[in-house]
């Protein structure tokens, strides 16, 4: 993990949020890289859920909402995270993960009472000063509220979301009205979601501010299995995972939460785990919410939430199964998967489709006029179609290591034959091996690597 961190610094993927400052706990900010990266992510989302299937529309909502929305969902009553706190050095944890971290065993739904007692019986001590000092453990709730306007009071309360979902079911009877959706369908979102967590410097792992992409998909249980739509989502997650991102599948498993760890009102939920270098931890979450969350908002709303179903013609509350995915902890599984160093080189191999540039281009030498015109037609050309880096700077083997580092697939280089009979050197990003290709072929290359 530390070359990792090492390398998304050293080349512009991310930073320690407010760096200048002396930096804010659990907030990054991206860079060029980053932030192509993130770019790349959401876009393969959205195509892959939305445009291509047909059966789910978008939604944007709003960051700030009512608070009532989550005083419905659950989120204020339970919402929170079991904290406790060294008295010696202050160092303040999540009691769930000490334990996990410590004694390597998963103790997702234990209750406070019970984290307090595996804590002092088996005498753990602080990571940090190494004492057993310890306060009790102390629920803490992650939503962030926010005062708007000058007036304090009700109206004027809200809270950053804690997820994407609630903006989809409390729009859920906006988007039937005003689209021509018909179950089953789903609704999906993709944006920024706030917890107040304390994280134990993962990287991007668990921020305070993450982005998330998640879909409800609505279904009426009376005429559809959700056994058979929650196999067939397992495989939709897959497929993404290990045929779009080109993640290896020895590096994926999947994991039941058992009956103490799944939330109440869900019926099943499995986490499609990566094996980061801290261990295997949650990408995905897959659950069949059930019609808990619409009938939770029949109820604080007072309104209506029923709809038809198309076949039955009844007045129905329809069920949801939830994928629900974190797109920064995707950005750090790439990270991790792409990582190689081999033959004194390193690179970050991962898909052409997903790298920040998909190709470089470079003159032979910066200060032959006509090696650099050349090159510079090149990458004005490409430059309209896809992200393409320029670099003139020191030779050639510095800049094929910091490409291959960002994980560039493909270096092109304009030399004295390219003046000649209009061939460029294309050198591959995985083998190091170089081919001569016509530059009117450039584009059509290319656009065939990404698919
Ligand atoms: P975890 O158990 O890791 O806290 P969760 O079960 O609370 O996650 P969900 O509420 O199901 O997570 O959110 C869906 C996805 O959002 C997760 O699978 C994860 O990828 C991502 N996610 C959740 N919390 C964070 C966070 N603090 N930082 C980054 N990503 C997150």
């Amino acid at each position: 993990m530390e070359k990792i961190s090492a390398l998304v610094k050293r080349r512009g993927f991310m930073y320690p949020g407010s760096d200048l400052y002396g930096g804010l706990a659990n907030t990054y900010d991206y860079g060029p890289m980053g932030a192509e990266l993130l770019r790349n992510i959401r876009d393969l989302w959205w195509t892959e859920f939305i445009q291509k299937r047909g059966d789910i529309v978008g939604l944007d909502a709003s960051l700030i909402s009512h608070h009532k929305i989550w005083v419905a969902s659950g989120h204020v009553a339970s919402f929170a995270d079991a904290m406790v706190d060294c008295k010696n050095c202050k160092l303040r944890v999540r009691a769930d993960h000490l334990i996990e971290d410590v004694l390597e065993k998963n103790v997702e739904g234990t209750t406070v009472e019970e984290l307090d007692k595996i804590i002092q019986d088996n005498k753990m001590l602080c990571p940090n000063c190494k004492k057993h000092e310890w306060t009790k453990v102390r629920k803490f709730n992650l939503l962030f509220p926010v005062q708007l306007g000058i007036v304090e009071g009700e109206q004027g309360y809200g809270y950053l979301r804690g997820e994407t979902a609630q903006g989809i079911f409390i729009n859920f009877k906006n988007v039937v009205d005003s689209t021509r959706v018909r179950l089953p369908f789903g609704m999906a979102q993709l944006g920024k979601s706030f917890r107040n967590e304390i994280t134990p410097g993962k990287s991007v792992f668990r921020t305070v501010e993450f982005e998330q992409g998640e879909i409800e998909y609505f279904f009426n249980p009376q005429n559809q299995n959700w056994e058979v739509l929650f196999e067939q989502w397992k495989k939709a997650m897959w497929e993404f995972v290990v045929g779009k991102l080109e993640i290896n599948q020895q590096n994926l498993r999947w994991r039941t939460h058992g009956d103490k760890e799944r939330s109440f009102y869900s019926k099943r939920t499995e986490d499609l785990e990566y094996n980061f270098p801290f261990g295997f931890k949650e990408l995905w979450g897959l659950a069949y919410r059930t019609d808990y969350d619409l009938r939770q908002h029949i109820q604080y709303s007072g309104k209506d939430l029923h709809i038809t179903d198309p076949i039955t013609n009844e007045k129905i509350i329809p069920h949801v199964i939830e994928p629900a995915v974190g797109i920064n902890r995707i950005l750090l599984m790439i990270l991790c998967d792409g990582y190689t160093e081999e033959n004194n080189r390193i690179y970050l191999r991962i898909t052409p489709k997903l790298a920040p540039f998909k190709a470089a281009v470079f003159p032979l030498v910066a200060n032959k006029e006509d090696l650099v015109d050349k090159a510079k037609s090149v990458y004005d050309e490409l430059k309209v179609h896809f992200m393409i880096a320029w670099d003139d700077r020191g030779n050639i083997g510095k800049r094929y290591a910091s490409q291959d580092e960002i994980g560039t697939p493909f270096c092109i280089t304009i030399d004295y034959q390219t003046l000649e009979n209009n061939s460029v050197t294309v050198r591959f990003r995985d083998t190091g091996e170089q081919k001569r290709i016509n530059i009117s072929e450039i584009k059509d290359y290319l656009h065939k690597a990404l698919v």
